[in-house]
């Protein structure tokens, strides 16, 4: 490896919202802080772009340049069985493009004072002593903490020493969909998102700016021909008039590794660590979150890794961790039990979607003895 001109206390792979995350705060503390990003920015990301309120209200600067469309009102269907809708006086998601949006958050790291590296990939890395040498296709980088922000795929963590993936990864289908301008009135107007819209899934319907992102995202990976149960989920919401789709597929890891998060100096957020919600596999906001746990931790302990390690363990225990390790159980149950799962929603639906509702706005997180408490419902169910 050739000798490195560029040295910084912390190094993240990806400029994802994770990485650019924990990058703006690193910066903002006064941290010497590069992102390293595989493309040139902007980069479209195979993302439905869905930003929840509870990632939203977060943010810590003004990213309304980067939103197409925002929703206070949510509709959630079960074939032609049930609709439910839900409304909130802030907006349950904001529509994203995702190019735009992580871009915004790497601009405004870079007013901070971050180094952006793109189109340099990630190649190799070598410890020496302690810190890395990060081999990259262009130049080489010295840093002490390397953060693996890299994604579902993660080659940092490969590189690192994770040989095996812990992580449950689904497979998900985005599809950029053009209609004609009387077309897109249509359907603009609602956020929708379609339970059992394929075997062990659901599909969603994300309104943007001037086209829809329509995707499946399927939570079991034994159903087979993914690509024609989007096409059909686009005819079953009827739209018609389509001038151009953009096809796009990708993974989405909805349960965290069990293998640990930190590994020699190395440290996992985001994707890269298994972050997304395990029920609804919504990633964006715990993939900020996570980064801004770890940056917190950095900035805790400057730089001593033994610190950092444990206060970043700390502070996913506190909240994301247990919320997850409950999702994943609820998950299991939801997408696994579909005869009697559909007679509670039809029972109880309008519990279920203000719950879900107020998961996204970030005013509940999922309780630990959530699945008791379903069991418990289908016991009085059946004995009743
Ligand atoms: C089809 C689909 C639909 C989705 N819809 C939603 C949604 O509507 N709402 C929601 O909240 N979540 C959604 N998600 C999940 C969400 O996209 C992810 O959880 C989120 O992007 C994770 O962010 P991240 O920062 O961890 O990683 P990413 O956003 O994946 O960023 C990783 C970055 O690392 C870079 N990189 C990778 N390897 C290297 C390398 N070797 N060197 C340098 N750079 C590298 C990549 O180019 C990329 O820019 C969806 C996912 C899929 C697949």
């Amino acid at each position: 490896m050739t000798e490195p001109s560029l040295e910084f206390d912390v190094a993240i792979v990806g400029s994802g919202p994770s990485g650019a995350s924990a990058a703006l705060k690193l910066a903002k503390a006064g941290i010497s802080t590069v992102i390293i990003e595989k493309e040139r920015l902007p980069r479209y990301k195979v993302c439905g772009g869905g930003f929840v309120y509870r990632g939203l209200k977060d943010m810590s600067f003004d990213v309304s340049n980067a939103i197409e469309k925002q929703f206070y009102n949510i509709d959630i269907y079960l074939g032609s069985k049930m609709h439910l809708s839900t409304t909130r006086d802030k907006p349950i998601i904001s529509m994203v493009m995702r190019d735009d949006f992580d871009s915004l958050i790497v601009t405004k790291a870079k007013e901070y004072g971050v180094t952006l590296l793109d189109n340099t990939k990630v190649v190799a890395l070598e410890k020496k002593g302690n810190q890395y040498l990060i081999a990259t296709n262009n130049n080489s980088i010295k840093a002490k903490i390397i953060i693996a922000a890299d994604g579902a795929y993660s080659p940092v963590a490969k590189m690192a020493g994770w040989k095996t993936d812990t992580r449950a990864l689904i497979p998900a289908l985005e599809y950029e969909v053009y209609v004609t301008p009387e077309e897109y009135i249509k359907h603009c107007n609602s956020v929708r998102f379609d339970i059992d819209a394929i075997p062990a899934g659901y599909g969603w319907n994300f309104p943007k700016k001037n086209h829809f992102s329509i995707g499946v995202g399927c939570f079991k990976k034994t159903t087979k021909n993914i690509k024609k149960l989007c096409e059909n989920y686009i005819e079953f919401l009827g739209i018609e008039n389509i001038k151009s789709i953009e096809r796009h597929g990708f993974q989405i890891p909805i349960s965290p590794r069990t293998d640990g998060f930190v590994k020699n100096n190395v440290f996992l957020i985001g994707d890269a660590a298994g972050f997304a919600d395990s029920i609804t596999a919504e990633g964006i906001s715990n993939a900020i979150y996570s980064g801004n746990l770890l940056a917190d931790a950095i900035i805790e302990n400057q730089i001593d890794i033994a610190l950092i390690e444990s206060a970043y363990l700390k502070k996913l225990n506190i909240k994301l961790l247990p919320e997850l390790a409950s999702a994943a159980k609820l998950s299991k149950w939801f997408y696994g039990n579909k005869s009697i799962r559909n007679l509670l929603l039809q029972k109880y639906g309008e519990r279920f979607s203000e719950y879900f509702t107020d998961i996204f706005m970030g005013d509940q997180t999922y309780p630990t003895n959530i699945y008791e408490s379903v069991m418990n419902k289908i016991k009085k169910e059946i004995f009743n």
